[in-house]
């Protein structure tokens, strides 16, 4: 359907046209949440400490250094860098002059690097001391940047002779005056800048405008249920979908912010939890696992810790009751993409549904979540018809709203299907409370004669096995079936249990056509940069994989 042509006889409203732009975040938590703790354990081991106030003084100072660097409006800068008070800075800094943050995965291939870099043309690249190593190895080859400039005092600057004089951050700024005059400008002007890992094909350039941030950021703190009482860690890194948001949601309610640095192990975040009286955290389920498994050695939770939202990929079952049941911490399962800045939807549940029995409502919660206003959701078939919201129907997940991607950086061509919706590339069900599940990737998903096979509802089943630490499916080419799933473990002890056994424990769970043709155990499984399973090198090295006969 196309939009409606314009109406006639309309009256504009007699608002305000104020622009929603991301500096005012900031000014407004230093105003109003002056006293309000920002804590970060620093790249260099300790806890360093600030405030609302402080850091809305620091931006206005990198604001006026980055002014005095040169920078002008729509130039990029780009960060390589863990989760930081100073990250928090240069995210506010930047788009607050009318520039835009580009925040790069450090855990990217080097050439990857290179080629986002000079496909960006970055002007200054503001980086941690432990990426020296890498920064020395860019530093030459990448023509458009000007300065690499280390986020530390003079004392922690790299003394690495191949990337010549070093000015540190902290003299960048020491010499600037703590206000600045935030220039107002047109709400849909980009801010920041993130690349797709490519774990679903070549990175491209996602670009976020103001006006998607603060609307995306109303939405995460409604639909996360962020207040001024929430101690807040984004354990998802600021390179990554700006942490999901984190960074200008907190600001907004004026909730405490905590920031792990370069410590993402469960001990790690557990001490910093613990210490900070963390109450909600974000990650993915692969960092949850080490948090879990350290909870367990402790035997309590990190005091404090009243939730966690889980994205990024599927939260598997047994994470969920591992969290509500063992250590009584809410889950939130949640969805989202680059593309979707990222939320999309998450899963609380509806008040007719908080009487379900703990099993049913894990069961709920294992579905991805529930839609939220702002990101409009359908499910269509192979043509692009669109399928019931049943429940059971699966289909192609389209989404529509102001902080979807219209077109990806430096692409003229709209990504959207003709009607202006974005495919996901994700198989999902909707049901008519809005629930959402992902069944697969479109790609991962597995064509077993005729029907598709989930691989993440398999994977998710396999993981409550008692043997089972990882486990990832991927389809095997089959002479009478087209394709069955090829089951890939990493166990946790030196128990491997057979076919028969896995296939005992799963027929429980999923229907029995579903079931595993085989099984076969592996040291690790690839970990792709933003810390998911890579189905691409898994179908790689099984390429050769046969079903014996
Ligand atoms: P990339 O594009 O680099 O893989 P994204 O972070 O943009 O990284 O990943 C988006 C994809 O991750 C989604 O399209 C979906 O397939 C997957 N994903 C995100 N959240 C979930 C979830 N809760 N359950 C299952 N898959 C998820």
């Amino acid at each position: 359907m196309m939009p409606p042509g314009p109406l006639s006889g309309l009256i504009p409203g007699q608002m305000m046209d104020r622009p929603l732009l991301v500096a005012p975040l900031m000014r407004f938590a230093g105003d109003y949440h002056g006293d309000t703790a920002v804590v970060t354990r620093s790249v260099e081991g300790p806890i360093h400490r600030t405030t609302y106030g402080e850091t809305h003084r620091r931006v206005q100072k990198l604001a006026n250094a980055l002014k005095a660097l040169g920078i002008k409006p729509g130039d990029r800068v780009a960060t390589l860098a863990w989760n930081t008070w100073r990250h928090l800075e240069l995210y506010y800094a930047v788009a607050g002059i009318g520039a835009i943050c580009h925040t790069v995965n450090p855990r990217l291939p080097i050439e990857h690097m290179r080629l986002i870099l000079a496909h960006a043309t970055d002007r200054l690249v503001f980086y941690d001391t432990t990426f020296t190593e890498l920064v020395a190895g860019l530093k030459n080859s990448v023509p458009c940047v000007e300065q690499f400039i280390p986020l530390c005092d003079a004392a922690h600057a790299p003394s690495d002779p191949r990337l010549g004089d070093v000015l540190a951050y902290e003299d960048l700024i020491a010499p600037h005056a703590e206000t600045f005059d935030w220039p107002e400008f047109n709400e849909n002007t980009a801010a920041s800048l993130c690349y797709t890992s490519g774990t679903t094909g070549t990175p491209k350039g996602v670009l976020y405008s103001h006006r998607a941030l603060v609307l995306h950021s109303y939405s995460m703190v409604s639909s996360s249920r962020m207040t001024v009482d929430d101690v807040i860690l984004p354990v998802v890194p600021m390179f990554h979908v700006n942490a999901w948001g984190v960074p200008y949601a907190a600001p907004m309610v004026g909730a405490a912010q905590v920031f792990a640095g370069r410590a993402m192990d469960g001990q790690s975040l557990f001490e910093l939890m613990d210490g900070e009286a963390v109450t909600c955290a974000l990650g993915v389920p692969t960092l949850w696992m080490g948090l879990l498994t350290h909870m367990r050695s402790a035997g309590r939770k990190p005091k404090g810790l009243e939730r966690v939202v889980i994205g990024g990929a599927a939260a598997p079952e047994s994470m969920i009751e591992a969290f509500e049941l063992e250590f009584g911490v809410e889950v939130n399962h949640a969805w989202g993409m680059t593309e979707t800045t990222p939320l999309g939807v998450v899963n609380t549940l509806k008040p007719k549904f908080k009487a379900l029995s703990q099993a049913e409502r894990t069961k709920l919660k294992s579905k991805q979540g529930r839609a939220i206003f702002g990101v409009d959701l359908r499910i269509v078939d192979e043509h692009g018809n669109a399928l019931p919201h049943d429940g059971v129907a699966a289909g192609h997940l389209q989404v529509r709203g102001p902080w979807i991607i219209q077109s990806y950086f430096k692409h003229d061509a709209r990504a959207l299907t003709a009607d202006g919706w974005f495919d996901t590339g994700d198989i999902a069900t909707l049901d008519g409370d809005g629930y959402m599940h992902i069944t697969d990737r479109a790609k991962d998903v597995i064509k077993s004669g005729g029907e598709w096979i989930s691989s993440v509802d398999l994977e998710n089943a396999a993981l409550g096995h008692p043997d089972v630490a990882m486990a990832a499916v991927i389809g095997i080419h089959h002479p009478r079936w087209t394709e069955r799933p090829l089951l890939i473990c990493v166990t946790k002890g030196a128990a491997r249990p057979t076919l028969a056994e896995i296939n005992d424990y799963l027929g429980r769970k999923v229907p029995k056509w579903w079931l595993p043709e085989a099984i076969t155990f592996v040291e690790s499984l690839p970990i792709g940069p933003t810390g998911k399973i890579q189905k691409v090198k898994l179908r790689e090295q099984f390429k050769d994989y046969r079903f014996d006969a």
